[in-house]
Order: structure tokens, then sequence, then C-alpha cells
């Protein structure tokens, strides 16, 4: 049974990473996407599988949904079909058609946000929606939708919670990271909401946690500042609101970002440390090492470190001829770490 479910999930989750087409950027030298056997990217090109094809919607929405599974957010998965457990993301998408009246013949101009907030009306996700700025806004076959799969990729990738997708993971070593994955479910992720700012929700919330105080004022006009930028929230927009954090804390929805690379948190979904949101690749590099070869946290005692970079012993190799640097001299250019040779023949083109 678990075997069954084990390639189930190679299926729907890996097969499309291993087949894809050629890469957009080596247009003609790459016949078609090659899985190196442990670098995130290319054997025949090097560039990394995005250059080639995004995962399918299918696969994103498979990979969230295990994200989310086994959380107190598993209300926003279904259970898969045709298998057995396994949990896809209820992707919340909105789709806009608007009449054209300047015509005779009434035709409509649909427009399809492949996200968009779940929860609200109709008119609060557009307002959602227009408080992001317009080129990150997920509309269908624009470069907003482009970038909320290509953020997903970035912020939230498949070898950081499910350790099917890591390779050569020991015995030991898989269950440290189980147990660091299970942590950050529990007390650590979250997926956030939006609503208005002085919500129903909201106040009930706030009522609950001050039912003993003896003062009963009638409710003020309260004013709501953004958590980070401290400006005013407008009471008529739609403000985002994380549970870990507390309800008294709201943020503009273009200010919900990750306090590392201060990019949008996708889908909402964030970690809360120290007062801080981050997203879930800040989150983990914060927490443990991550490997510069293969882009895997660390979860072995051994490993290698150099200029505050660090390495999976069996990856710190040449990224070009492939030899073990270990106890051999080497040259860190950027992140590209090649022997002296690689080096210098680089350095003669
Ligand atoms: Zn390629
Ligand atoms: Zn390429
Ligand atoms: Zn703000
Ligand atoms: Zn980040
Ligand atoms: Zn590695
Ligand atoms: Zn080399």
């Amino acid at each position: 049974m678990e075997l069954s479910t084990g390639s189930q999930k190679m299926a729907v989750g890996q097969q499309g990473a291993e087949r894809a087409p050629p890469c957009v950027k080596c247009k003609g030298t790459c016949t078609g996407f090659q899985l190196h056997s442990w670098r995130k990217l290319c054997d025949l090109c090097r560039c990394p599988r995005e250059d080639h094809a995004l995962p399918t919607e299918v696969e994103e929405d498979y990979r969230i949904g295990h994200l989310l599974s086994d959380t107190s957010y598993s209300g926003l998965t279904a259970r898969m079909k045709g298998s057995d457990g396994a949990r896809v993301y209820k992707r919340n998408r909105m789709i806009i058609t608007n009449p054209i009246t300047s015509r005779k013949d009434p035709t409509f101009l649909t427009v399809t946000y492949e996200w968009a907030p779940p929860g609200l009306n109709q008119k609060l996700a557009m307002r959602y929606m227009e408080l992001i700025p317009k080129k990150l806004q997920p509309v269908a076959g624009t470069e907003g939708a482009h970038y909320r799969r290509l953020q997903l990729l970035k912020q939230l990738p498949a070898y950081d919670y499910d350790p099917q997708y890591c390779k050569g993971l020991s015995e030991g070593e898989k269950s440290v990271m189980e147990a660091f994955v299970k942590e950050y479910k529990e007390n650590v992720m979250g997926v956030a909401e939006v609503a208005l700012p002085c919500s129903a929700k909201q106040d009930e919330k706030e009522a609950n946690t001050t039912a003993n105080n003896t003062a009963e004022e009638p409710a003020e006009k309260k004013d709501y500042l953004c958590d980070l930028c401290q400006n005013l929230m407008p009471a008529d927009a739609p403000a985002v609101y994380a549970d870990r954090a507390g309800y008294k804390r709201q943020w503009h929805p273009a200010c919900f970002v990750c306090c590392q690379c201060r990019e949008p948190l996708v889908n909402l979904i964030y970690f809360w440390k120290g007062n801080r949101l981050w997203c879930g690749r800040h989150y983990c590099d914060s927490e443990r090492p991550r490997c510069n070869g293969c882009d895997e946290m660390i979860f072995s005692e051994r490993f290698q470190q150099y200029e505050g970079k660090s390495w999976h012993v069996e990856h710190f190799t040449c990224t070009s001829c492939e030899q073990s640097l270990i106890d051999k001299p080497f040259v860190l250019d950027g992140a590209l770490l090649l022997c002296t040779t690689c080096s210098s023949n680089r350095a003669a083109y």
C-alpha cells in the first residue's frame, strides 16, 4: 500500500520534472530538459527547469496540497480523485466577465485570475487585486501569472517540505527533516486571510480576547495601521490577516512580503518568526544551512562551509567538470564553485 502511494506521487509530482521541452534561453543547443542527477538544472544546457517549462497547474496544486495537508489549513485542500489520501490545493481561480456594450451584438471580455484570495466577494477580490502592482496581478497569460508561479517555485520548493523530492537523504537525515517540517507546519507556517479592517471577524476575535475587561465602552471607530509601513489602512479596502501573528496586526496587500527577499508571499502562505513574515525558503535558510550545489537544506552533521556558503560534502564539486574539490584548491566565482583548471579556462574565453 505504501509503495503504491509512493509511485502515485512520483507520477504526479516528478514525471513532468524530467521531461520538459527545450530551454527557452538556449534555443538550438538544448534538445529538451534532462534533469541533472542532483543539481536542480538541465544536464544539457545547465539552466534551471523553469527556463524550459514551469510545472503544470495540476502539479503545482498537488505540491501545495501536500504542503497544507496535515495542517490546520487542510480545509484549503481536497482529496485527490483516484488516490488513497493524497490532497490537492483548492486554488481559488477568479473569472471576471465584462460585457462590451459598445458593440451591437453583445460580446464579453473575460479575465481569468489564476489565483485570488478565497472568502471574498468579487468586488472585494477585485479591490485586493487593484492594491497590488499591476505587473504582479496573476492574470492568465500575462507576466503577472508567470511571476506568481516562478515565485511559488522559489519560495516553496518541494524539496523544502517533501523528502521525496530530495536526492540522497539518508534514513537519519530523512527523519530529521520530517521532524523539522512537522514543527514548522504546526507552529510557524500559515495561510493568511483577506478581510475588511473593521470586519465582524476581527471584532469578534478581539471581543473574545478582552471578554474579561470590566469597562463596557461602546465600540469606538479604531484606526488600523499596517504592520509593515505603519500607514493607515483604509476602512473600505481589504487587509491581510495572519492568524499566527494575531488579529491585531494587519497588512496592506502589497505590504504582505517576506522580510528577507521583500517579495509578496505567494498564495498568502507565510512563516511567522521573530515578529516578522518570512517566505518558506528564507524561513528554512534562517534555521538550517542550504547546499549551494543542490539547493536542498542540509540535514547531515558533516558539511562543507566557505565564505558563509554551505555544501553537502558530496556536492562540493566543480560546477563545470564535477570533480570533488574536498581538500583541493578551488575558486568561488559568485555562486559558481570551480576547480582551478575550469576557472582559468573560463577566464580565457
Ligand atoms: Zn536544457
Ligand atoms: Zn538553457
Ligand atoms: Zn503597508
Ligand atoms: Zn523570502
Ligand atoms: Zn547538496
Ligand atoms: Zn573543473
